[in-house]
């Protein structure tokens, strides 16, 4: 009997290294690698081509149910699909109603199935009042429980309070579940904005003050000696600065609790003076900091001490990203740009295997997602096609997204997605979607 896909002639990036070889798919998962061409129902010749295992993007918001407008499932994924994703962990806002409970979770699922372009988990939301609503989620098969130490822009999405995340941890630690934490501390960012607003600053560089680093620091030290006493597995999202990934490593190396951060592409990439060029558009919380943290940011990811790197695409329509720099919307559209960011990178020491490590192995291990995040025999035929040499300049033409408001806009990239397949189904090639929705929700082995 035929295969029913083999993939020949690429240069496959595995976690061991490169090498030239074919890649034969069968009922969706990788069967072999190697020299051997076996009869296959479809070939499909990567000569020229890098073969990745698909990108894992564990931090974006889609936001269905209930705010479409914002971004949908079908279209999200079909952007993460044309960056080469193949999975995602959809976060439990600013979809409505939040993902705080087992009927929520299961709204969430019911909203998503059958128009996702790549697989998905869920992280649970951890909010003051759904406590008591944790093991139920656990039950479902979240990802983990994501919480805000500073206001989340959300009303039906409390700020978790230090006690709020202390118990929480307790119960995540008994599940083996991880709580991911967006950390910035309340105190200091709602002072020093009501002070900015009070005496009438409105810049883009007002609004990054009012978010400094040791907003970030402070946050971040305090989540890791709850989590530490809890002894639950903690993870930073969004980490923006140098200072930041040190409490993180200080903790590592200590061993202290057993915690990873990520970033995300826009902190690798945008300034500070790129915010006030920009404006609303580039406008995230923690902020976009100075040229200096970028550097230093990109040291750490080579160094190891960054475990992942994510979009935290959180879009939101036109009429939110426009308009006082205050009242815009707090969120990025990069979920397209993630590996494109990795790719154009020139340091000789982000060599290919570490971006396969820092785009999808490594966030597969992290969170206990079988069968995922590299290439390699009986894992899932999640595969995307590079031309690593082909430059570019983003148009919006280009954007799968909703809303098409990325700052990545007229960037150039160099590293071209020409394939993503997902368990052996084309999803996109050459620009456009071409599979099926048969994204599946998929649960932590923990
Ligand atoms: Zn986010």
């Amino acid at each position: 009997m035929p295969i029913d896909l083999l993939i020949t002639n690429g240069q496959v990036v595995t976690p061991d290294g490169m090498r030239g070889a074919n890649v034969a798919v069968d009922n969706g998962v990788i069967v072999a690698i190697g020299d051997e061409a076996p009869a296959a129902k479809e070939t499909t010749d990567a000569t020229g081509l890098h073969v990745f295992p698909g990108v894992i993007d564990p931090h974006v918001h889609f936001n269905e149910p209930g705010r479409a407008d914002w971004e949908g499932v079908a279209t999200g994924s079909s952007a993460l699909a044309a960056g080469g994703g193949t999975t995602y962990f959809d976060m439990p806002l600013n979809s409505h109603p939040p993902v705080l409970d087992g009927e929520t979770f299961d709204a969430k699922v019911a909203a998503s199935t059958g128009k996702a372009y790549a697989d998905f988990a869920l992280w649970g939301g951890l909010t003051p009042t759904n406590l008591d609503k944790l093991e139920e989620l656990a039950d479902r098969g979240v990802i983990g429980f994501k919480a805000f130490m500073s206001n989340s822009g959300i009303e039906e999405f409390g700020r978790a309070d230090d006690l709020t995340l202390y118990r929480a941890m307790q119960i995540a630690a008994a599940r083996g579940l991880i709580v991911a934490v967006h950390a910035e501390s309340e105190e200091i960012t709602s002072r020093l904005s009501g002070e900015m607003v009070a005496a009438g600053k409105a810049s883009a560089r007002d609004f990054a003050d009012s978010r400094p680093i040791i907003a970030e620091v402070e946050a971040i030290a305090r989540a890791i000696t709850l989590a530490q006493e809890a002894g639950c597995r903690l993870h930073i999202v969004h980490v923006s600065s140098s200072r930041g990934v040190e409490i993180v490593q200080w903790a590592v190396l200590r061993k202290d609790a057993d915690v990873t951060c990520e970033t995300c592409a826009h902190y690798l990439t945008f300034t500070v003076d790129d915010l006030e060029r920009i404006g609303p558009r580039a406008k995230c919380a923690p902020p976009l900091r100075e040229a200096v943290e970028v550097e230093l940011l990109w040291k750490d990811l080579v160094a190891g001490r960054i475990s992942f790197v994510t979009s935290d695409h959180s879009p939101a329509p036109e009429s939110m990203k426009t308009g006082p720099f205050w009242q815009a919307w707090g969120g990025i559209s990069g979920v397209q740009s993630t590996l494109p960011v990795l790719l154009s990178n020139d340091s000789p020491r982000l060599a290919l295997p570490l971006v396969a490590k820092i785009s999808s192995t490594n966030v597969a291990a992290r969170f206990g997602v079988a069968k995922k995040g590299r290439l390699a025999e009986g894992f899932d035929a999640d595969v995307i096609l590079v031309a690593k040499d082909e430059s570019y300049t983003l148009t919006k033409e280009e954007l799968l997204d909703r809303n098409k408001l990325s700052p990545y806009v007229g960037r150039k990239f160099r590293g071209r997605i020409k394939r993503t397949i997902l368990r052996g189904q084309t999803m996109f090639a050459d620009g456009r979607i071409v599979g099926e929705p048969i994204g599946r929700l998929l649960k932590p082995t923990t």
